[in-house]
């Protein structure tokens, strides 16, 4: 039988208390492994009132290992800050940095390490840059027929935007990057592509990366970021002055930045970018709120998809036959069979592995979707348009996984809410 986090974590404060030499340089070191080898995205070192607390994020849930006592915060905090070059005497300023593949001994993950004041001491958290996303393709990242067919087409397009929509954690970029790497390996001409990234997260054979501020007009850059000076909007205005063929813009987060991007778009560039948003129809109204206008979006935005990635059931889950109403993401909608999760030893008794990718498109080579578009319609009536012309909304795909048992009723509520 596998072991909880928790256990695992008692497993590592025990042998870390029997081992030679300093007790929290041990921890770390265990904990650093310990995250690598159970595939954790990130981990929390959070003070609070009761201590420090530990915890992993997989597969995008947050795991709690335990609590160590508040007085070793400090040095935790400066035994981590060290892996990334940080100033461990700056106490009370964020910082952030990186910790290259190899520099620690038994991590092969580049990782990104940020430390920011609270209350009870420094919160730090370590990000991991998964391997697996370094080689994932568009084929292999799960999604769906007319989805996988979409992302497959666009590597032929020679002008427009593609927009990945979702909030954090939705696998956007993991879905950017796969097709930046199909379009850099397609072999039938060489193009000229360019990437501006906040920050990279793995090197691309065949692409121009750049590393570059997302926060617009960046003044002094902060220690451990020396090399990130001049905002992702220059940057992107100067990039066009060296010939590129196709762009990806890492994040699309104010206006000037998307200004840029749809000029681009405009002007015989095929651009990749992703962009914060609950829905297709929502980040519509998001770029026009931007100020970005109507006929800009219309002709230039090739297609939107939003997606959602939701935790996939292991085979011991249970089927259940009955029909349910649910409420899912402000919807009312009739599941007509659902799988329980269950917990086995293959999937260490959470009773999920892996995620699996949900999607909706907007049409926006739609009539009367543009003309919604054009005449600034509010996004209720673009989403309830979408659908009445073939859009499928997330939320009714998330159902039918739902029915096959590809995902739970609980995971659906957690990723779309009620
Ligand atoms: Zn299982």
């Amino acid at each position: 039988m596998l072991q909880t986090v928790a256990e695992h974590f008692e497993t590592w404060l025990r042998e870390s208390r029997k081992q030679p030499g300093d007790f929290i340089v041990v921890l770390i070191d265990k904990i650093l492994a310990g995250a690598a080898a159970l595939s954790a995205s990130d981990i929390h070192f959070q003070p609070s009132r009761n201590g420090v607390e530990v915890r992993f994020r997989i597969d995008g849930v947050l795991h709690i290992l335990g609590c160590l006592p508040l007085e070793h915060s400090g040095q935790i905090a400066a035994r981590l800050k060290v892996f990334a070059g940080l100033l461990t005497y700056k106490v009370d300023v964020p910082q952030e940095g990186r910790v290259r593949s190899g520099r620690i001994e038994g991590i092969a993950q580049e990782m990104r390490i940020s430390s920011a004041p609270t209350l009870f001491g420094e919160r730090i958290v370590v990000r991991f840059f998964s391997p697996e996303n370094q080689h994932q393709s568009i084929e292999s990242l799960g999604f769906e027929e007319p989805v996988r067919q979409l992302l497959h087409e666009t590597v032929t397009r020679r002008s427009g935007a593609v927009l990945i929509v979702g909030p954090s954690g939705s696998g956007k970029t993991t879905t950017a990057y796969a097709m930046l790497r199909e379009l850099a390996n397609s072999g039938e001409t060489t193009r000229s592509i360019v990437s501006l990234e906040d920050p990279i997260e793995h090197a691309i054979d065949g692409v121009a990366q750049i590393e570059v501020s997302s926060r617009s007009d960046s003044g002094g850059a902060e220690h451990g970021e020396k090399f990130r000076t001049l905002s992702l909007d220059r940057m992107l205005q100067y990039m066009m002055r060296q010939d590129p063929e196709v762009l990806m813009v890492g994040e699309i987060r104010e206006r000037r930045t998307a200004e840029a991007a749809f000029q681009a778009a405009l002007t015989g560039h095929l651009l990749i970018s992703t962009f914060h948003g609950g829905s297709a129809a929502e980040s519509i109204g998001r770029f026009l709120e931007l100020g970005i206008e109507p006929f800009v979006l219309r002709s230039s935005i090739a297609f939107l998809l939003c997606q959602r990635l939701l935790r996939r059931l292991c085979s011991c889950s249970k089927k259940t036959e009955q029909q349910l109403e649910i409420r899912l993401q402000g919807n009312n909608l009739t599941v007509r069979q659902y799988f329980e999760p269950c917990g086995c030893s293959y999937c260490g008794g959470t009773g999920y592995t892996g995620r699996i990718p949900v999607a909706e498109i907007l049409p926006l080579e739609n009539e009367e979707i543009a003309r919604a578009i054009l005449e600034r319609r509010a996004t209720g009536i673009l989403q309830q348009l979408a659908r009445e012309q073939g859009m499928i909304p997330l939320v009714e795909n998330v159902v039918r996984c739902i029915e096959r048992g590809q995902t739970s009723l609980p995971e659906a509520k957690r990723v779309l809410g009620y």
